[in-house]
């Protein structure tokens, strides 16, 4: 069985049920597997012949071994992956991954989507409720609201900023009813994270087992991990190593890509962009961590992070340790790190000319994160040959998501997706509160006791 530990490495190993429950570790670390399980060779190019819901298994069952019958996994990756995951050619072997087909629209409903029917399964084992908390500056949220939408014994509490999320992504969550409660909040998405970070901590609600869904929990990277091995396995030809250009804000997605290369997938690069939200790349070449207070606000706005979590996660990788203030413990192998991975930061302006001109020279869409990503691999290009190696530039979220910004830049509106299209015509119901811990408390005690 693989077992988990933290990366402040100040608590116990825990199995990926435990792990999946706690979200954070007790000392406030993030879980990484002890040792990475290995998929041989010849399992990897056997990917090359099935659908993505068989590679999910192939990789996911690594994991759940001792935890999950494989019949059971089986069914939950059947379930949870039914939508088309588009790999368009850009030019010679250099690929787009839309990875913005599921029910919301956002490479979010990947790990939303797996995680919830894991934790459906759990419930079912140990039938005990559970309240899912999460705040979310839009994505997030409604890719948990969709995919808990309905999962018996588990009810979700999305906080959301009233005033930074679009219509289009609060449709999304509000439309839901049932076991979906949405709570706008009038502040910023820093006031609805801290309001939840104090729930989890409060004494006063330990009788309400409450969960997290975000992007510090193994059960969101762990899924996140399987879109690589099925990019490789279209593109690169056996044993072939493979560039992938991840947009990155927490980190999470890039976080996915080196499970899967520690799992034995032939990486050549990662290059994982950011926005103005420029940490990591000043610490790739300075080995000086400064997080970014207060995050600035950009246009890929899923990637304004200004202290990415999962930091924690690739320093250890490296040898490393990184406290969850962003404090330096232990450096990471900097010369490894940077041998193997690539970052740079794309402004606003660069944004939208990567959008114009990737329309103008391939004629294909791009919205701001998927652009942050193809101008991150050509600002890798300028420093190291790609030779001819496979190269896949990931799509995190539909063009539609940011229909003013693409319109700007290429004339017209996008195509709106038929998932989001539904949303915006069904009736919301949320509530709303100040940004008052005190009024939340109530508000979860109440909630818990109707
Ligand atoms: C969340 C998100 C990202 C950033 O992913 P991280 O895992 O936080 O790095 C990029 N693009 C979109 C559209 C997102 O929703």
């Amino acid at each position: 069985m693989i077992l988990f530990r933290s990366t402040n490495g100040q608590a116990p190993a825990v199995n990926l049920r435990g792990a999946f429950h706690a979200g954070l570790a007790p000392d406030r670390g993030l879980y990484l597997p002890e040792k990475f399980p290995q998929l041989a060779p010849d399992e990897i190019t056997a990917f090359a012949q099935l659908p993505y819901h068989e590679i999910a298994f192939g990789v996911l069952s690594k994991f759940t071994e001792g935890i999950i019958s494989n019949r059971d996994l089986a069914i939950l990756c059947r379930d949870a992956y039914h939508f088309p995951i588009p790999l368009e050619k850009i030019h010679d072997r250099v690929f787009l991954m839309r990875l913005d087909q599921g029910p919301t629209a956002s490479f979010k409903d990947f790990a939303a989507q797996m995680m919830a029917r894991m934790f459906g399964h759990f419930l079912r084992d140990d039938g005990r409720p559970v309240t899912i908390l999460t705040a979310t500056s839009g994505d997030t949220g409604s890719a948990v609201a969709h995919a808990f939408h309905g999962v018996p014994g588990v009810r979700v509490i999305v906080l959301f900023p009233i005033a930074e999320v679009s219509e289009s992504q609060r449709k999304l969550m509000t439309t839901l009813r049932d076991n979906i409660r949405t709570v706008a909040i009038d502040g910023k998405f820093d006031d609805c994270q801290a309001m939840v970070k104090r729930a989890f901590a409060d004494p006063d609600l330990k009788h309400i087992p409450l969960s997290s869904a975000n992007s510090i929990n193994i059960g969101r990277l762990l899924p996140q991990s399987v879109y690589y091995f099925y990019a490789a396995s279209r593109l690169a030809k056996p044993g072939e190593p493979t560039v992938f250009s991840i947009p990155s804000g927490n980190f999470g997605d890039a976080m996915g890509a080196v499970v899967a290369r520690e799992m034995g997938l032939p990486v050549k690069k990662l290059i994982v962009p950011v926005n103005d939200n420029d940490a990591f790349p000043k610490f790739l070449a300075s080995g000086h961590y400064d997080k970014v207070v207060p995050s600035r606000n950009s246009l890929s706005n899923a990637m304004n992070v200004g202290h990415p979590s999962n930091l924690a996660r690739l320093v250890a990788i490296y040898g490393g340790q990184m406290d969850e203030t962003g404090k330096i413990r232990k450096q990471p192998v900097l010369t490894a790190m940077r041998r193997e991975v690539f970052s740079t930061s794309v402004s606003d302006a660069r944004t939208r000319a990567a959008i114009r001109d990737f329309w103008t020279k391939y004629q294909l869409l791009l919205e701001p994160h998927g652009a942050v990503a193809w101008q991150g691999f050509l600002d890798w290009l300028a420093v190291e040959p790609l030779g001819d190696a496979p190269a896949v530039i990931i799509e995190t979220a539909n063009p539609a998501k940011f229909p003013e910004e693409v319109e700007k830049v290429v004339g017209w509106p996008p195509d709106v997706p038929p998932a989001m299209a539904a949303a915006i015509n069904l009736p919301e119901d949320f509530d709303r509160m100040d940004a008052d811990y005190g009024k939340f408390r109530e508000y979860l005690v109440q909630r818990h006791a109707a």
